[in-house]
């Protein structure tokens, strides 16, 4: 089937991958296999395309790109229970060892035999169907749009960095990075019962884009202001509850705990590649708490019924939608790192 095929670093190309046809054509007892709909286009794809790694994992063999996906029921197996042909679905991406320690523990995410589309050696969903475990597939009510439910996979992150931080109704919180990640966070953040999100950036079309998604988020343009000077007036001169760390940049995380109120807690989001200087003096006379995400876990649903209520609206971060046939373009747009885009979408033919 035609797909979005990584060939190496700096090649993409839109092709026939048989490999994906003969391993798609095995539909388990509990999988169901998916029509494509709506595919976003992530940093991590993009990094892929330019620089043919992301850490450990490295683009050695031509790879489908894509992890952002919603679609439709087209085939179940015999012994799927929920799903019925018809059905509008998301899917959650990485599939752990259902036997494995990390799995029965419940921290399925950061199972290491975990297989996620779109990382090196497993193909992504940038092509016209998919077979997926019914487990990790989530059936969407009708008000949820095909371009909303792709949403969710990103939208996860923000979701379990807000669980991760136990916020409080009322707690003040600060995000690093506007960013589509840096943007879910703070709509999750406020969902969780902050009163207050600063949101910070570089780019100040971002911070307009984040401050036009809630009237309880304030931009704060790091390169003119200094955080500090405004988080803590704002805060009786306390400091956030809770800090978010969404920009992957060392020199952000060096800094991460000056905003932070005593007894607080910094949540480490963004990929940091290479090891990075933290200042372990602050965060201990905070007696700050740190958590770490990767990815997330169970918390797939918990997104699509907050998009359904209208808890939360990712509609005004889809900025850019392409055809499938134009997704090369696509990436080659999105690869431009356009300041005025927060996440560009993929809709395949129907
Ligand atoms: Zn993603």
């Amino acid at each position: 089937m035609q797909s979005l095929v990584l060939e190496r670093k700096d090649e993409l190309s839109l092709r026939d991958f048989p490999a994906i046809d003969r391993e798609e054509e095995v539909l388990g007892r509990r999988d169901v296999r998916i029509k494509m709909h709506t595919v976003g286009i992530c940093g991590s794809d993009v990094h892929y395309y330019t620089h043919g790694r992301i850490g450990p994992f490295v683009v050695n063999a031509p790879m489908i790109l894509g992890h952002e996906a919603s679609g439709t029921v087209i085939e179940v197996g015999a012994d799927v229970a929920r799903l019925r042909v018809g059905d509008r679905v998301c899917m959650e991406p990485g599939l752990p060892d259902p036997n494995s320690k990390a799995t029965q523990l419940g921290m399925y995410n950061v199972d290491p035999a975990v297989r996620f589309w779109a990382t090196p050696p497993v193909h992504g969903i940038l092509r016209p169907t998919c077979v997926h475990p019914e487990a990790f597939t989530f059936k969407l009510p009708d008000n949820v749009s095909f371009a909303e439910a792709a949403m969710v996979e990103p939208l996860a992150v923000g979701v379990h960095a807000a669980t991760k931080a136990k916020i409080k109704p009322g707690d003040n919180a600060v995000v690093l990075g506007a960013g589509p990640i840096g943007m879910v966070t703070a709509l999750s953040a406020l969902a969780a019962g902050c009163a207050r999100v600063f949101v910070t950036d570089l780019a100040e079309k971002k911070l307009q884009i984040a401050a036009t998604l809630s009237p309880a988020i304030t931009p704060v343009n790091v390169g003119a202001q200094d955080l500090v000077d405004v988080v803590k007036p704002a805060t009786d001169g306390w400091g956030a509850d809770v800090v978010f760390e969404a920009t992957g940049s060392p020199h952000a995380a060096k800094t991460v705990f000056e905003p932070l109120a005593p007894g607080g807690c910094v949540v480490m989001i963004g990929g940091q590649p290479d090891p990075i200087l933290y200042d372990a003096g602050a965060a201990m006379i905070r007696e700050a708490r740190v958590e770490n995400i990767f990815r997330y876990a169970h918390v797939f649903p918990r997104c699509v019924g907050m998009l359904s209520s209208g808890a939360i609206d990712v509609k005004p971060l889809i900025t850019r939608t392409f055809e499938f046939s134009d997704s090369v373009q696509a990436f080659d747009i999105a690869a431009s790192a356009p300041v005025a885009d927060v996440k560009m979408q993929i809709e395949l033919p129907q």
